[in-house]
């Protein structure tokens, strides 16, 4: 597979700061594993996303409010890069794409922002495809452990874009759209239990819906060592990763786009996104994990995972 990755030396300069710490780190650290010198792999600086764009998606009057924050011109730079990662696929120098990103995407929605986003990333994404490549129909898979309440709300009522959404904690209910599901996994959930849920509602999701595009919103954040929810290692993200590239190559010739998303631990960052990029190119890899992870209490384990099948079963029985 040849794999895009969208970089700007701009990312780690003006990104929000607590997300852009980790950048630079993740980075070079792809220059330490000569990542770049593997022929499957091609680096591309991204162009900002067009003011035509962006309007579809977001009010004015929020957009002032973006450009008040002073992260305006970077959030642009941002999801112009995602929108380019889908045109390179489109064009058919690329199989799939690794974007880094200043700011997250999933919190900003038409009309509010909050949580580190400012322009939806994924939305820039997606308006461009239809537009310019007249591709009509996305999943959406986000793995950040908060919810994506920005991109729930943009495409609630699009019957082209499947939002399958992911989320730490909550109401431990899953939660219906139009075209999208939200799933709460417990707080405490491992690596097992978050691989059980994409494992298992992934596919049939993806087969029923026929998407031509794969969106993975990653957040790191969900690591043990990082800020969210959840208690994953960086072998549980490289098995998300895989699990995702199987069913892009079964459902839709292995388009399949990362757009990063929240963490800020910089050694979480170098060995997740370096065995993620890794994955996409099929490169052989070795990423360690950063730290031990205690061992979990079996009957907290059993409970997690009750919980997990549950939801997993409602949502299959709703959906399919
Ligand atoms: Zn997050």
């Amino acid at each position: 597979m040849t794999t895009g990755i969208i970089w700007s030396d701009r990312y780690p300069e003006e990104g929000h700061m607590l997300l852009k710490e980790r950048l630079k780190p993740a980075f070079n650290y792809l220059k330490t594993m000569k990542i770049f010198e593997n022929p499957n792999i091609k680096l591309y600086e991204p162009i900002p996303a067009s003011e035509e764009i962006i309007q579809k998606i977001h009010t004015k009057d929020m957009l002032v409010k973006v450009k008040a924050t002073g992260y305006y011109e970077i959030a642009k730079l941002t999801a112009g890069g995602c929108a380019l990662a889908g045109e390179l696929i489109w064009k058919g120098e690329i199989n799939n794409a690794f974007a880094f990103t200043a700011a997250a995407g999933h919190h900003a929605s038409k009309d509010f922002f909050w949580g580190f986003c400012y322009i939806n990333n994924a939305a820039v994404l997606v308006e461009t495809l239809k537009e310019k490549h007249n591709v009509k129909k996305f999943l959406i898979v986000d793995t950040d452990p908060h919810f994506g309440d920005g991109t729930w709300e943009i495409f609630e009522n699009d019957e082209n874009v499947f939002h399958l959404e992911f989320h730490g904690g909550g109401p431990l209910d899953p939660k219906f759209g139009k075209n999208s599901v939200s799933v709460p996994l417990p707080s405490e959930s491992r690596d097992e239990h978050v691989l059980y849920a994409v494992e298992k509602l992934l596919e049939p999701i993806a087969e029923n819906f026929g998407p031509e595009l794969l969106i993975w919103e990653f957040g790191h954040d969900a690591h043990h060592q990082d800020y969210g929810a959840w208690q994953l290692t960086v072998h549980g993200f490289t098995k998300i990763a895989k699990t995702l590239m199987k069913t892009s190559k079964k459902i839709c010739d292995g388009k399949l786009i990362v757009l990063l998303s929240g963490g800020s631990n910089e050694n979480v960052a170098k060995q997740s996104i370096y065995g993620i990029i890794s994955t996409l190119a099929e490169i052989p890899f070795k990423a360690e994990d950063t730290g031990y992870l205690l061992e979990q209490n079996t009957d907290i384990k059993e409970e997690i995972s009750n919980v997990v099948k549950k939801n997993v079963e409602k949502v299959l029985k709703n959906l399919l």
